[in-house]
């Protein structure tokens, strides 16, 4: 007879290998026992199944050896039995959940903290494809999440459009999650976070504002730059910063520029993100921009041909926001148009015009409107152009200028090389350095993709 069923739990407490027969009996009652069958109750069906799908045998010898002789058991469904039990000592009205009730709670109980913060479950680690431009970001971006508020706190990360910066903050706090599933996380983009605070303020509320963000377990500030033009409200980032920073709260930061290039930010709180760890994200490479278009094409269930991959790999370089944009343009036509472009026709259909990284927006430019254009970009005089300064910043972008007029002016070289007070094998020179930089992923890649992008068409 089994006198006592916490003894034969607590045995099978002890034995390794019934560790899973122990997470599932531990939650069941032992009703009854003839001479040959014993009854145990699960409180719910899912615990039932299991026992009866996959550890029954198992169990039978257990509660046999216990018993010193051989009986069939049978599992039924009892939550309400369950519930009088002494074993559990609970009182009536508290529902005794099955390990499939539990995990489905987790399960919601994740749900409701990924709503709370503003995050949603598609951006993880796991969809995120490693390459040499990122993979010290990630590889950080990993240890914070499961190392929070430890030595990488505040960890900052900057970098140019659709490089991911998002995808990897939302990752962070996702993964945070799944350890901690209540934890009390804020995802923010700078321009909400202000607004959240003004009107904390108009509604004469500000204590709410404050409280929220001190008792936070963590704190995912993206686009902090929006905060340059609110001053007081990076003043108050300054507080939350610093309570956070004393109960050891992890912060994650994201700029389109590092700490040294933010303006009008609380200085304290500027020195205190140039003292965090500070990463920059890169354009992906070629054969990451491949990796990256296979993978969205696999979540879409759908490939295209591998010249078309390759194109766009070549042609969209610097903003996966593109590629992706690149890849629906593409499946697109192909399925209202029911035939499968090659490049050619893809390129003769406009498919891609939208997307490709440098092209035919400076078309028709004049070497003087590139000139001017590339001078406010840097915040330099026009002169510096024709000067004789050789100084290595002057330089860099001289040859910006000059790549970019040869490549979009239609002028000849010797034609640029006038306007710059240069011969045609320094504009030679200049267009294949930038040529092998922007090959090789630089960031002036970035550089220049926002030079083109601020051209007025
Ligand atoms: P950012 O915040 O830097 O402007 P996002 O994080 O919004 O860029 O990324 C833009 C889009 O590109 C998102 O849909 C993101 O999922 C995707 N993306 C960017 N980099 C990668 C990558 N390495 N692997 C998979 N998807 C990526
Ligand atoms: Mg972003």
């Amino acid at each position: 007879m089994i006198k006592n069923w916490e003894n034969l739990l607590d045995i099978l407490s002890k034995d390794e290998s019934a560790a899973m027969p122990y997470t599932f009996l531990k939650q069941c009652v032992f009703l009854e026992e003839t001479s040959n069958s014993a009854i145990i109750a699960c409180a719910g069906d899912m615990t039932a199944t299991y026992i009866k799908n996959n550890e029954l045998e198992k169990i039978e010898n257990y509660i046999s050896d216990a018993l010193g002789f051989k009986i069939t058991l049978s599992v039924v469904v009892n939550p309400e039995l369950l519930a009088e039990t002494e074993l559990f000592n609970k009182s009536e009205d508290e529902h005794i959940e099955s390990d499939a009730e539990v995990a489905e709670d987790i399960e919601s109980i994740k749900e409701e903290t990924r709503k709370r913060s503003n995050l949603d479950s598609y951006y993880t680690f796991e969809n995120f494809i490693i390459g040499t431009n990122n993979k010290y970001v990630v590889a950080a971006a990993e240890y914070v999440s499961t190392n929070a508020g430890k030595e990488y706190n505040p960890f900052y990360i900057y970098g140019g459009v659709g490089l991911g910066k998002t995808h990897i903050l939302k990752s962070i706090g996702n993964s945070f999650i799944e350890k901690n599933p209540k934890a009390k996380i804020a995802y923010i983009g700078g321009g909400s976070f202000r607004d959240e605070f003004v009107s904390g303020l108009m509604s004469k509320r500000p204590d709410i504002f404050k409280k929220k963000y001190r008792s936070l377990d963590m704190l995912l500030l993206d686009d902090l730059q929006l905060l340059e033009t609110a001053q007081e409200t990076s003043k108050e980032l300054f507080e939350i910063f610093q309570a956070l920073d004393a109960s050891h709260k992890q912060m994650v930061f994201v700029s389109d520029r590092p700490p040294k290039e933010l303006q009008n930010i609380e200085a304290r709180l500027k020195s205190r993100f140039e003292k965090s760890l500070i990463l920059s994200m890169e354009p992906p490479e070629f054969e990451t921009r491949v990796a990256i278009i296979n993978r969205k094409l696999e979540d879409l269930y759908t490939s295209i041909p591998k010249e078309v991959v390759e194109y766009m790999a070549q042609n969209i370089t610097s903003d996966v926001r593109k590629i992706e944009g690149g890849i629906k343009a593409y499946l697109s036509n192909r399925d209202l148009m029911k035939i499968t472009p090659n490049v050619e026709e893809a390129i003769n259909l406009g498919i891609f015009k939208n997307y490709v990284t440098t092209k035919a927006t400076l078309e028709g430019s004049t070497i003087k409107s590139i000139i001017k254009t590339v001078a406010d970009y840097y915040g330099v005089q026009i002169d510096v152009f024709r000067s004789r300064d050789r100084s290595k910043y002057v330089s860099k972008i001289r040859h910006v200028a000059m790549y970019l007029a040869s490549e979009y002016s239609g002028k000849s070289t010797t034609e640029i090389g006038l306007e710059f007070n240069r011969d045609h094998a320094s504009v030679i020179y200049a267009r294949e350095k930038v040529r092998t930089d922007i090959k090789a992923n630089l960031p002036i890649t970035i550089e220049i993709d926002r030079i083109i992008a601020s051209i007025p068409s």
